[in-house]
């Protein structure tokens, strides 16, 4: 299915929205706020927020239903793990290597791990062998993505102050999109491992 991705940054906020050929959509909103902050009516509150920006950011918020909202505080692992397997257990996903959400990376990376461990499993000799096979070569590459993601989220979302975020929407209209799109591109190339 062919799918439409936006996202905008603005002033400590950050919109995306996936539009999918079917007529359906999903989007996410990221705010600077402190840990645990809650609203009464998380719809209300960003439509208040977001009405101002581009279509059709308003019109999402519209069209979207108070029950659909989900409310969460945006955690990661901001000190990376040693290893990520300890004896015969290993960490996949957001348990091994949780970063913020700015690349569309955390998803993407759990169904790496999970073929890695897979095709390790299936033909090292040892369970021990696999799991020492996924961590050298998971490890390195999703660590750096969530590097890459918390660099992200300091020049996007995160960014208040009026000053940055001028510097940074000058930087952003003068870079050429192809080398906007490759420098977020260049996480994606990931060759999956052979299953036996
Ligand atoms: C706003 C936002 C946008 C995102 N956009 C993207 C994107 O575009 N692309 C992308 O690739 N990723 C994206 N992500 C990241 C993605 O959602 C996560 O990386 C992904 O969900 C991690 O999957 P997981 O299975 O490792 O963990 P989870 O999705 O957290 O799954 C773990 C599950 O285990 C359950 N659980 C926990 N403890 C227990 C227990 N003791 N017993 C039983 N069950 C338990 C939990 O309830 C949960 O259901 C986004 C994240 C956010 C917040």
């Amino acid at each position: 299915m062919r799918t439409d991705f936006e996202l905008t940054w603005g002033q400590g906020a950050e919109f995306g929205h996936i539009a999918f050929r079917d007529g359906r959509a999903e989007w996410h909103a990221v705010l600077n706020l402190p840990a645990g902050t809650r609203f009464a009516d998380p719809l209300a509150d960003l439509r208040r927020r977001f009405h101002t920006w581009h279509d059709p950011i308003p019109a999402l918020l519209d069209a979207t239903r108070p029950a659909a909202v989900l409310h969460h505080d945006v955690n990661e692992l901001r000190t990376p793990l040693p290893s990520s397997t300890v004896g015969r257990i290993a960490l996949l996903g957001d348990a091994a290597h949780a970063m913020p959400p700015h690349l569309g990376q955390g998803a993407c990376h759990a169904l790496e791990d999970a073929i890695t461990l897979a095709a390790a499993l299936a033909t090292e000799p040892t369970v021990e062998a696999a799991l020492a096979r996924y961590d050298a070569e998971r490890r390195p590459r999703s660590q750096a993505v969530a590097r890459a993601a918390r660099q992200a989220g300091r020049m996007g979302r995160q960014l208040s102050h009026p000053l940055a975020v001028t510097l940074r929407n000058t930087a952003m209209r003068l870079t050429p999109s192809r080398a906007a799109a490759r420098m977020i591109l260049r996480h994606h190339a990931w060759v999956p491992p052979q299953l036996p």
